[in-house]
C-alpha cells in the first residue's frame, strides 16, 4: 500500500526514500510513505487561501450540519477502518474507542454547535460590560475564527480518535486542519482521511494530510496559525522550540508524556466495593489498548496497609488477561504499536525495575494466542511494586507507553496527594473513596497538578465512563508534563481556534456588531405591538413601554392568599421592618413579574406561542405599596430554531422614580410569518 498525501486539493504518492510501515500483529508490510515532494508552505497557502476562506464564508450552524453528515458517513463506513485497525495490534474493543469514539466527537460537535452557537460567524463571549456612568460606551468581547490553518500532529496510539477529536472543534471554529499521523499506524489515519475526502461533505482546503516528515511546514506558520501536538515530550520540546513558532508566538498546544496516578482512599479496605472497582479499573487501564493511552493508569497509589492485598487482586485479575493476535477468538490484549515501541516500553521496564520490584508479567515468557510472538509485538501486562516510592525518580519520570503499572504504597493521605503530584503534572488523576474527607482532601491536594479528576464511587461506578476516557464534553490535557495545553472541553475547545478581541463603543454599534439590542442602544416603535409581529419581521430593538399599574397592600394580600406565599416581609410590618433590606413590608418579585405580564402581553392570539423561560433575573429595588411600576419590553436577540423562533426579550420593570425595580430576559417561542412550525426548519 503506497500512502500518500493530500495537499493542494491532491493526492501524492510517495517519493524518493521511503519509509516502511509493518503489522504491529505480524511484522507483515503494510505500506510506504514519504512526503517528500510535498510543498509545504503551499499546502499552508492552499490551507490559508481556500479552505479559510470557505469555512469562514459559513455560520456555525453550517458547519456543525457538515459534522454531523460526516459522522453518518463515516459510519456507515466504519468497517473498513476497523479492518485496518487489527494491525495496528487494537482489538475490536479498542478499535471501538479509537473509530468510533472518535465519531462520536464530531456527533458531539455537531450537536453542540446547533445548540449552543449563534447561527452567525462570530461568537459573542460573555456579557455587555457597562464602561461608562451614561451608558453610552459599553464593551463586550467577541470571538472570531483565526484566518490561518491548525496543524494537528499526532501520536501513533489512536490514530483515528486522535484526528477527529482535534477536527472537529477546529472545523466547527471555521479554522481549516492539516493533519499529520504518526508513522506507525498513518495508513489508519490515511485511510480515514480518504474517507472524509470522498464523503464529499468538506469544503475544499479544509483538510489536507501529511503522511510522512513535516518537512519545513513549521517554518512557514504565522501567527494566525496554530499547531496542535500529542506525543512524547522530547517531540514537542523540540518542535515548540522552531525559532519561526517562537518569533511568531505560533499558539502551541502540546498534549504529551503523563504519570497518571490512581489512587485508593485509606477507608477503601479490601470489604469495600470502592476496592474491588480500584482493582478492575487499574487491570483495564493497563490492558486497554496494551496500555498504549495517554491517559493510562501508571501509578496505582494505595494505603501501605491494602498494597498486599492489591497486588494480589491485580495479579488475579492479570492472569486471566489473553494476549494474542486482535482478531483471534478470546484474546483480550493485541500488540502494541510497533516493535519500536515494544523495545522502548521493554527498556523502561528494566529502568523501573531497578527501584521497583516486578510482581507479575514476564516479557521473556508468556503466551500468545494466535499469532507469532516473535513476529508481533507482543507483550504481557507488567505490574510492579515500589515500597520506597520517596526514593525513586523513575516511577515518577519515565512513562512506560505499555501495558504496565506500579503499585505505589503511601503512610498518609498527605503523602499520597505529594505522591500523586510527584507526577509534575498530569492529564488524569482517579480517586476510589466513599469518604467525603478523603475527597475533599485529595481534591484540594491534587487539582493543581491535574487536567481531569476523576471520583469513582459505589454510587456512579456503573455509568462512570472510567479513568482513562477523555470526553468531549471535559477538558483533555493537563499542566507541566502533560504539556500544558487544553483539549476539547465543550466549546472551549472551538475557542482554541478563534481570536478573542474586546470591543469598545455605543450600545448602537456593538448592539449592531454583536446581533443583539444592547440596552442604552435605539428603541424601534413600529406602532404595532410586539406580540402580533412575527419572528421574521420582528427587528432587534422593538420596544414596548407599557402603561403604568399602581401596586396597593390590597394586591400584596390577594397575591400572598392567593398562592400561599405569606412571607413575613409581605404579610408583617414590624417583621419587614426589621430586615435591614425591606423599608416595610413589599411586594412579591413574583408579583411584580405577574403583573409585568399584565402589562405588556397582547392578549389576542398571534405568533407568540408561548413563554419558556426567565433567564438572569434580578430584583433590583424593594416595591412598597403605593409604588407605581411600568414595564419596557425590548426585542434584544433572535435565533431561528428548526421549529420556531426564540425571541430573547429585554424586559425592565421601573418605578414612578424611573428606578430600575427588575431586569431579566424573557424567552419565547414565535411562529414565522408563513405560520408555525417554521417553514425553513
Ligand atoms: P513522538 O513524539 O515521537 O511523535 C509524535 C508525533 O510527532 C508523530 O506524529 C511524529 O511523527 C511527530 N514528529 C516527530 N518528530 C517530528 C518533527 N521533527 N517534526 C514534526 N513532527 C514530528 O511520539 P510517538 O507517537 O512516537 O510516541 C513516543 C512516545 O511518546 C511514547 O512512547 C509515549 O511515551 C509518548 N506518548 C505520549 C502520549 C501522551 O499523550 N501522553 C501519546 C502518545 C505517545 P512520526 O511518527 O512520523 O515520527
Amino acid at each position: 500500500m503506497k500512502l500518500m498525501s493530500f495537499a493542494e486539493g491532491r493526492w501524492i504518492e510517495p517519493q524518493g526514500r521511503l519509509t516502511e510501515i509493518f503489522s504491529a500483529v505480524d511484522g507483515a508490510p503494510v505500506g510506504v510513505c514519504s512526503s517528500a515532494g510535498v510543498d509545504f508552505a503551499g499546502m499552508a497557502r492552499y490551507a490559508r487561501e481556500v479552505g479559510g476562506p470557505a469555512l469562514r464564508s459559513m455560520t456555525f450552524t453550517e458547519r456543525a450540519e457538515i459534522l454531523k453528515q460526516l459522522g453518518l458517513y463515516l459510519m456507515e463506513r466504519k468497517e473498513e477502518l476497523y479492518a485496518l485497525s487489527y494491525r495496528t495490534g487494537a482489538t475490536r474493543k479498542d478499535g471501538w474507542v479509537d473509530i468510533e469514539g472518535g465519531i462520536g466527537t464530531l456527533f458531539a460537535y455537531a450537536s453542540r454547535g446547533k445548540r449552543e452557537l449563534p447561527n452567525e460567524r462570530h461568537l459573542i463571549d460573555g456579557e455587555v460590560e457597562p464602561l461608562s456612568k451614561g451608558g453610552t460606551f459599553v464593551g463586550l468581547h467577541v470571538l472570531t475564527p483565526l484566518k490561518g490553518v491548525a496543524v494537528h500532529i499526532n501520536a501513533f496510539n489512536f490514530p483515528c480518535w486522535g484526528l477527529l477529536e482535534k477536527f472537529a472543534p477546529t472545523f466547527l471554529a471555521g479554522v481549516p486542519v492539516i493533519t499529520k499521523p504518526a508513522t506507525a499506524t498513518a495508513y489508519l489515519a490515511e485511510k480515514l482521511v480518504r474517507m472524509m475526502i470522498e464523503s464529499g461533505l468538506l469544503p475544499e482546503g479544509s483538510l489536507q494530510i501529511i503522511v510522512g516528515s513535516t518537512g519545513d511546514l513549521l517554518d512557514h506558520l504565522t501567527l494566525q496559525d496554530v499547531v496542535s501536538f500529542t506525543g512524547s515530550l522530547e517531540t514537542s520540546i523540540k518542535l515548540q522550540a522552531n525559532p519561526n513558532i517562537l518569533r511568531n508566538a505560533v499558539k502551541f498546544i502540546a498534549e504529551r508524556d503523563s504519570l497518571n496516578a490512581s489512587i485508593l482512599g485509606p477507608d477503601a479496605g479490601p470489604d469495600t466495593p470502592e476496592f474491588d472497582l480500584y482493582v478492575k479499573e487499574v487491570q483495564r487501564e493497563m490492558t486497554t489498548k496494551a496500555g498504549q493511552k495517554c491517559t493510562a493508569i501508571r501509578r496505582a497509589i494505595v494505603p501501605r496497609k491494602y498494597a498486599d492485598a492489591v497486588a494480589e487482586a491485580l495479579k488475579a485479575r492479570l492472569a486471566r488477561v489473553v494476549v494474542g493476535n486482535p482478531e483471534a477468538e478470546g484474546v483480550t490484549m493485541g500488540a502494541l504499536a510497533s516493535h519500536d515501541q515494544r523495545q522502548d516500553v521493554l527498556t523502561k521496564i528494566k529502568l523501573l525495575s531497578t527501584e521497583a520490584e516486578v510482581v507479575f508479567g514476564d516479557p521473556d515468557n508468556f503466551e500468545v494466542v494466535g499469532a507469532d510472538k516473535e513476529k508481533g509485538a507482543f507483550l504481557p501486562p507488567v505490574l510492579l511494586r515500589c515500597d520506597d516510592p520517596w526514593k525513586a525518580s523513575h516511577v515518577h519520570d519515565v512513562e512506560p507507553f505499555g501495558p504496565v503499572a506500579t503499585i505505589v504504597p503511601y503512610d498518609t493521605l498527605e503523602e499520597a496527594v505529594r505522591l500523586a503530584n510527584r507526577g509534575e503534572g498530569s492529564l488524569v488523576a482517579s480517586v476510589f473513596t466513599y469518604d467525603p474527607a478523603v475527597a475533599d482532601e485529595l481534591l484540594f491536594g491534587t487539582a493543581a497538578f491535574h487536567g481531569r479528576l476523576v471520583f469513582i464511587d459505589r454510587d456512579c461506578a456503573k455509568e462512570s465512563t472510567g479513568h482513562g476516557s477523555p470526553l468531549p464534553h471535559m477538558i483533555h490535557g493537563g499542566p507541566g508534563r502533560a504539556g500544558g495545553g487544553e483539549e476539547m472541553g465543550g466549546l472551549r475547545g472551538v475557542k482554541h481556534y478563534m481570536q478573542r478581541t474586546a470591543l469598545q463603543g455605543s450600545p448602537a454599534r456593538l448592539g449592531q456588531l454583536s446581533r443583539q439590542w444592547i440596552r442604552g442602544g435605539v428603541e424601534i416603535s413600529t406602532g404595532a405591538h410586539p406580540f402580533t409581529r412575527p419572528f421574521d419581521v420582528l427587528q432587534l430593538g422593538e420596544t414596548l413601554h407599557t402603561a403604568p399599574r399602581t401596586v396597593t397592600l390590597e394586591d400584596i394580600e390577594h397575591f400572598a392568599n392567593f398562592t400561599g406565599d405569606t412571607f413575613y416581609a409581605h404579610m408583617d410590618e414590624a417583621a419587614a421592618a426589621a430586615n435591614p433590606f425591606f423599608p416595610g413590608r413589599v411586594a412579591h418579585g413574583y408579583l411584580l413579574l405577574s403583573f409585568a405580564a399584565g402589562l405588556f402581553v397582547e392578549s389576542a392570539p398571534g405568533p407568540v406561542l408561548a413563554n419558556y423561560g426567565l433567564d438572569s433575573l434580578r430584583f433590583i429595588k424593594p416595591v412598597s405599596p403605593g409604588d407605581t411600576i411600568k414595564v419596557r419590553l425590548t426585542v434584544k436577540s433572535k435565533k431561528a430554531r428548526r421549529e420556531y423562533g426564540e425571541v430573547r426579550w429585554d424586559v425592565q420593570i421601573t418605578n414612578q422614580n424611573d428606578e430600575p425595580v427588575a431586569n431579566y430576559d424573557l424567552l419565547t417561542m414565535n411562529a414565522f410569518s408563513d405560520g408555525f412550525p417554521n417553514p425553513q426548519g
